[in-house]
């Protein structure tokens, strides 16, 4: 099967450099997308490094799986050697043409997609927390587009030793159009008009330039990296430039793909910015969860009208735990010193119940020996005070 290919790379209008490399080699049948990161032109040498590699490996004899294992390795290497590259990483999406099949390889949140029939699909998954979050059904897709944290990525190339590559398999007919792209056009273009855009220009170079010139239309916030792949009909012509009707939806022909990759290593991994999504995630989750144990577990002494009373809980609530009545007792803010009575104005805690209970306990027993200490004061002795009992002058 014949292709025809048009590409395009653009710095886009609010990035200093363009840190996107992409392979176009139709000789080989080798076309790649790489979405570098990293401070300081590190991105750049990332996602060169990785497009290196890729066609080194690949031409030596490697399936499209193992050589972006390859890439992996080699800007991993890289980032290792030199400390002005620590951190960098890169996303890769890879295809690889074996007559009418298309195998590809992928890690990270560039993508790629299948026109087949006017109908548009998404091959690729993406390896981003807000994905993630899409598809554990905490986020919706329209809020995934404009989500704030949609640059942070699960996964890439040159952050760890290892790497879980997913790869797909297509088998082509005569008029499918393959696209691959970095998140610089699909953060700034809706699928929909992605979409349009492909189904309108049956050129494959036209259509890369008008994505991306779109996409800088849209605002151009990151780089930009398009390639589009024709198969194209025995006789040598696309059937992608023969009117395509609006409605024709498809299931895409992701013959084989691999199974749920396996979650994100942490350990070295972890330096990197790049995977901040899940530990942040985690961490969040083991603070609600450490909130809720602590707001249930605990307990404070406070007024409740002007009753000595036991709350569960904290002293106004936190994150909605609400504090619950525990039990209430006879003593009243009259009967308490101004010190102690400011005290549980604002929620005196506890960690348990019975050091609260203690504390209530040398409450009244306080009361007592202020009632004590007051019939006697006619007299010249007076009785030590409690131990807890407390200054009898205020001391704030
Ligand atoms: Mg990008």
């Amino acid at each position: 099967m014949k292709f025809a290919f048009g590409d395009r790379t653009d710095v886009g209008r609010g990035r200093p450099e363009n840190e996107d490399s992409h392979l176009v080699d139709p000789d080989d049948g080798l076309y790649a997308v790489a979405d570098g990161m990293g401070g300081h032109r590190a991105g750049e040498v990332a996602s060169a490094t990785a497009i290196d590699a890729l066609k080194s490996a690949y031409l030596g004899g490697q399936r499209i799986d193992q050589a972006v294992v390859a890439a992996n390795a080699a800007v991993f290497a890289r980032a290792a050697e030199d400390a002005s590259l620590r951190g960098m990483g890169t996303t890769l999406t890879a295809i690889a043409l074996h007559d009418s099949t298309a195998e590809l390889g992928h890690v990270g949140d560039s993508r790629a997609y299948l026109m087949r029939d006017g109908a548009v699909t998404q091959v690729t998954e993406d390896h981003s927390l807000v994905e993630q979050l899409v598809r554990e059904g905490r986020l919706s897709p329209e809020e995934a587009q404009n989500h704030p944290q949609r640059a942070i990525i699960t996964r890439a190339l040159g952050v760890d030793a290892d790497v879980a590559v997913d790869t797909y398999r297509l088998d082509l007919k005569p008029g499918d159009r393959l696209m691959i792209c970095s998140d610089g056009l699909t953060n700034m273009l809706s699928d929909d008009t992605i979409a349009q855009t492909l189904r309108r220009h049956a050129d494959p170079q036209q259509a890369a330039d008008t994505l991306v010139d779109m996409a800088n239309q849209a605002g151009g916030d990151d780089n930009i990296t398009v390639i589009l792949l024709d198969a194209l009909s025995d006789g040598g012509e696309g059937a992608a430039a023969e009117p395509l009707a609006e409605e024709a939806p498809e299931p895409p022909a992701v013959v084989n793909e691999v199974e749920e990759p396996p979650p994100v290593r942490s350990g070295r991994g972890l330096r990197s910015l790049l995977l901040w999504g899940l530990p942040i995630l985690a961490v969040i989750g083991l603070a609600v969860g450490a909130v809720g144990w602590y707001a249930r577990r605990t307990y404070y002494v406070g007024l409740s009208g002007d009753r000595v009373t036991l709350f569960k809980g904290v002293p106004g609530g936190l994150l909605g735990w609400e504090p619950t009545i525990d039990h209430q007792t006879d003593l009243t803010g009259a009967d308490l010193t101004e010190a102690d009575r400011a005290d549980l104005e604002s929620g005196h805690r506890f960690a348990n119940r019975s050091d609260a209970t203690e504390f209530l306990d040398r409450l009244q027993q306080a009361r007592e020996a202020l009632a004590a200490s007051t019939t006697t004061t006619t007299t010249t002795i007076v009785a030590p005070a409690p131990e807890s009992s407390p200054p009898t002058e205020p001391t704030r």
